[in-house]
């Protein structure tokens, strides 16, 4: 999979299209990438203990890595990426800028 932890990308498709977010965590059995802040399932927590109010939690599901784009600081957008061959080296690449993000 092209899109690793840590990545910085951008949603293509879905309700939060056009959201820049990181992805914490990727799946790659699944195919799917979860994005920091993107496709947010609002949970409600039960009291653990009496006497404390059960509260609202947002926890951020799995979308699709085809969903999203990976964000190139070269182009300032999110953009294809590919892999090339830089000195012996593969790297993941910008299809645009051909720059290594
Ligand atoms: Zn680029």
């Amino acid at each position: 999979m092209i899109i690793k932890k840590n990545d910085n990308v951008i949603i293509s498709s879905g309700k939060d299209k056009g959201k820049k977010g990181k992805v914490v965590k990727s799946i790659p059995t699944k195919g799917s990438v979860i994005v920091e802040g993107a496709n947010l399932l609002k949970k409600r927590q039960r009291a653990k203990k009496a006497g404390q109010k059960g509260q609202t939690v947002s926890i951020a599901m799995p979308i699709k890595a085809s969903a999203v784009m990976l964000f190139c600081g070269h182009c300032a957008k999110g953009v294809r990426a590919g892999f090339n061959k830089i000195a012996d080296k593969k790297v993941r690449v910008c299809k645009k800028c051909n720059k290594e993000i």
